[in-house]
């Protein structure tokens, strides 16, 4: 009966069934279509049951790879060749081990590599965090399995990855608040002593110290100064308790004397007034005389009690010179207590004392970590002759000019002390001799561009350097020695150089 139908007839009704079951209007799927309605044999048929069974077996290890599955059974539903071209390649390009091939397991040494990474890490970041630590355990247990499978892996650092954010940006903010509390604490001591001058400017320099990127560095400088801060502060403490404690030791003899001069005169009065109406009843001559000697006696026990007294007032009074005296002397013994401090209070650079202390801490980090450490001295030029001619006052502005260049131009991790007048010491860690020359002409240049400003003149300060690099068996102090030699040389052959020791 089909044989009958007309090919037009066929090809609609092939058209239709297309639609009816929803099958892809694809050419393979309207000839098949046709051949049936035409009842001819199907010379391609659809494999679709062993195309279902294809899909079946394949397991989705991603997100990405269960779209394509979706995308599969949808093109086998439609009967659709492109579409199941198309759906096994996204199944196989969203493969997550398809970066190692065929190889689904993660090598031994670089797990092991991973494990010693997490656990290093731990501790600095997730230690008091528990999901963060599960995650953490979770993962170093399948790099410490006996085959470290990729996927699970992948899974694992996914789910930690997640967490780390909100870990790291924890750890940031308490650093923050950390240092701003810092900060107030620093400013609340230094609001309550400002009426020393010295004392001021210790606390401007930790202020400064702790408005930088945080560093172990800087938060060593921080607790030096602090230390001198509060060695301070406990001194003057003592001293003012003892001198307050002396004071009121002498007031209280004081008032008791007072007492003891009122009770005399008053035993003065009664026996005077006693005399006074003797007298009055007196009517012989000769009574009068030892009246009258009593009032003498009287007289003369209250003079002595008056110049007693005095006396006594005398030694107070030069007690108190004494003490007021001392006070003046604590003061500036205290301020002298800046000599005893790390810092330099012209230039705020560490003094020789911080020096001994940062070269110490240096020294003991190249060791440790087998890094260079250069060490350059330097000396202004004719500092003399600048002082001579500006005056003092402009030789010390000059000096905080030179330290402000420097403290410029350096790395961070370097070190700047006042060595000694117009000599400073800079420690350069992890850096090699030619580069330490390298940085000393770099501040040589910075100088010749920054000119002191002297009144209305512009001053050219030069110096003269020498850089040693530390040798592996010196000590501090003799890699300034030969930075010391290498600078008299640069002086003597014409000054403004810097040479390598
Ligand atoms: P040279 O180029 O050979 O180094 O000569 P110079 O004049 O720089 O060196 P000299 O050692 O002859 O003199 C250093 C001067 O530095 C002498 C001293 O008065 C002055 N000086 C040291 N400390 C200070 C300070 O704190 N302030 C001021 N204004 N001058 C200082
Ligand atoms: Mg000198
Ligand atoms: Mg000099």
């Amino acid at each position: 009966m089909h044989e009958h139908r007309n090919p037009s007839d066929i090809a609609r009704e092939a058209l239709k069934s297309l639609a009816i079951r929803h099958l892809a209007p694809t050419p393979a799927n309207y000839q098949a279509c046709y051949n049936e309605i035409a009842g001819l044999p199907n010379v391609t048929p659809f494999p679709e049951a062993g195309l279902k069974q294809v899909a079946e077996g394949l397991v989705p290890h991603s997100e990405a790879q269960r779209d394509a599955l979706a995308q599969l059974d949808m093109a086998i539903a439609g009967r659709s060749w492109q579409g199941v071209l198309g759906a096994i390649q996204a199944f196989c390009v969203a493969s997550p081990v398809q970066s190692v091939g065929e190889n689904t397991l993660l090598p031994k040494a670089f797990a092991a590599t991973l494990h010693q990474l997490l656990a290093c890490m731990l501790p600095a970041l997730g230690g008091e965090d528990a999901r963060f630590a599960e995650a953490t355990n979770a993962l170093l247990a399948l790099l410490k399995a006996p085959a470290c499978e990729i996927q699970p892996l992948d899974d694992a650092v996914r789910k930690l990855v997640s967490l780390a954010g909100y870990v790291v940006e924890e750890h940031v903010e308490l650093r923050t608040s950390l240092l701003n509390l810092l900060h107030l604490i620093i400013q609340n001591i230094g609001d309550l002593s400002i009426d020393d001058h010295w004392f001021k400017g210790q606390i401007d320099g930790l202020l400064a110290a702790v408005d930088q990127p945080l560093s172990l560095r800087h938060l060593d400088d921080v607790e030096r100064r602090l230390r001198d801060v509060i060695d301070k502060q406990s001194r003057a403490k003592v001293r003012s308790v003892e001198a307050q404690e002396e004071m009121r030791q002498m007031l209280a003899a004081f008032i008791e004397s007072l007492s003891a001069i009122n009770e005399s005169s008053t035993s003065f009065q009664g026996r005077i007034e006693e005399s006074a109406r003797q007298i009055e009843q007196v009517t012989r001559i000769e009574d009068l005389a030892p009246l009258l000697k009593d009032v003498v006696s009287a007289s003369r026990a209250m003079a002595d009690e008056a110049a007693n007294s005095r006396e006594q007032l005398k030694t107070l009074q030069d007690k108190v010179l004494t003490t007021e005296a001392e006070l003046v002397q604590l003061h500036v013994e205290l301020d002298n207590a800046s000599a005893l401090a790390r810092h330099d209070p012209l230039t705020d650079v560490l003094n020789r004392k911080g020096l001994d202390e940062a070269l110490e801490r240096e020294i003991a980090a190249v060791r440790r970590r087998a890094t260079a450490l250069s060490i350059c001295l330097l000396d202004i030029d004719n500092f003399k002759k600048l002082n001579d001619s500006l005056g003092h006052q402009a030789g010390d502005e000059a000096l905080i000019h030179l330290t402000k260049v420097a403290r410029a131009c350096m790395r961070p991790s370097d070190t700047l002390a006042r060595y000694g007048g117009e000599e400073f010491v800079i420690l350069m860690p992890d850096t090699q001799l030619p580069q330490g020359i390298e940085a000393m002409t770099r501040l040589q240049r910075e100088l010749t561009k920054a000119f002191f400003m002297s009144g209305k003149d512009k001053v050219l300060i030069t110096f003269s350097a020498g850089v040693a690099q530390l040798g592996n068996e010196e000590t501090g102090g003799e890699a300034i020695r030969r930075a010391d030699e290498a600078m008299y040389l640069a002086k003597r052959t014409g000054k403004n150089r810097v040479l390598g020791a």
